[in-house]
């Protein structure tokens, strides 16, 4: 049985370690079959790639796509695509170029929250200057004393009705997913246990992203408990979608779930890789 992480980020977006350094943390914890799914970008994948060759296990090529589905924000993951697609490639372009002016408003948000110097604070912990998240800013409010820790940041801050919140357009669900399947890749729903809605709103989501020619839901992930797990399992068989898992891996001390220490995926579901080469 070979083990797999399809969800994990690096310097590339909002994760604490390098590509290459993030795949051979994933090897050395018995990982065969790694995802590098960066916020909207690809651009770890290079430097990713070349050290999984090294280390012997597989790397799979992917994203993970920012979505605005009503007044939701929610997140596609990309699995397996050709990383040299123009219509991705361009479309994660698209998604980027937002970043830097919603970012602007978050650090003008705070700062009328009397959280002055964000837009700084938070350049210091950027690790690629394609791309700035919201990662980066509850690092500075964790530095800077304002927060405890990352879950109080999102609890107090960051989040939607919080001071430090604006709202943002992204892609919409049927970009997102043409945009994946014309680089020939899977489009599977993350972490759908996050999304604050209602479960009727839930139904609908997958549904319609179903019918936009979604391919799977992310059933294992670490914010998923055994209630959301069976709740996204029966609705992947009821949907006829695929199943995948990831640890959503974003690094050492951040993460408590470390790459590839995942549980297995429900009885009945069809794994989002069975149809891979
Ligand atoms: P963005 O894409 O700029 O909206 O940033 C989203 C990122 O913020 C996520 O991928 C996480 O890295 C981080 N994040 C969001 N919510 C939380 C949370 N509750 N706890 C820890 N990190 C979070
Ligand atoms: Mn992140
Ligand atoms: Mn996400
Ligand atoms: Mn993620």
């Amino acid at each position: 049985m070979l083990r797999y992480d399809l969800h994990a980020h690096s310097t590339a977006s909002d994760g604490l370690l390098a590509p290459d350094v993030l795949v051979r943390r994933a090897a050395e914890r018995g990982v065969d079959v790694l995802a590098l799914t960066d916020h909207d970008d690809m651009a770890g994948l290079a430097l990713a790639a070349d050290r999984a060759r090294e280390a012997r296990i597989r790397l799979v090529p992917g994203a993970e796509l920012s979505v605005s589905w009503g007044d939701q924000t929610i997140h596609i993951v990309a699995l397996n695509v050709d990383a040299q697609c123009t219509a991705l490639v361009q479309g994660l372009e698209v998604i980027r170029s937002g970043r830097d002016g919603r970012a602007r408003r978050i650090a003008a948000a705070l700062e009328a929250a009397g959280i002055p110097g964000a837009w700084d604070g938070a350049l210091r912990y950027v690790t690629s200057e394609r791309l700035i998240s919201r990662a980066h800013f509850a690092r500075y409010l964790v530095e800077a004393g304002f927060v405890r820790d990352m879950k109080d940041v999102f609890k107090r801050y960051l989040a939607p009705g919080l001071p430090g919140y604006v709202e943002h357009a992204w892609a919409t669900l049927d970009e997102a997913v043409g945009w994946i399947h014309a680089a020939g890749g899977d489009a599977v729903l993350a972490h759908p246990g996050r999304y604050r809605i209602t479960p009727a709103a839930m139904r609908t989501l997958v549904a319609q992203f179903r019918d936009t020619g979604g391919d799977a839901i992310e059933v294992i992930t670490p914010a998923h408990d055994a209630d959301d797990i069976a709740r996204f399992a029966a609705l992947a068989r009821v949907h006829g979608l695929k199943a995948s898992q990831g640890s959503d891996y974003h690094g050492p001390g951040e993460s408590l779930v470390e790459p590839g220490d995942l549980p297995p995926l429900p009885a009945g579901l069809v794994p989002v890789w069975s149809s891979w080469q």
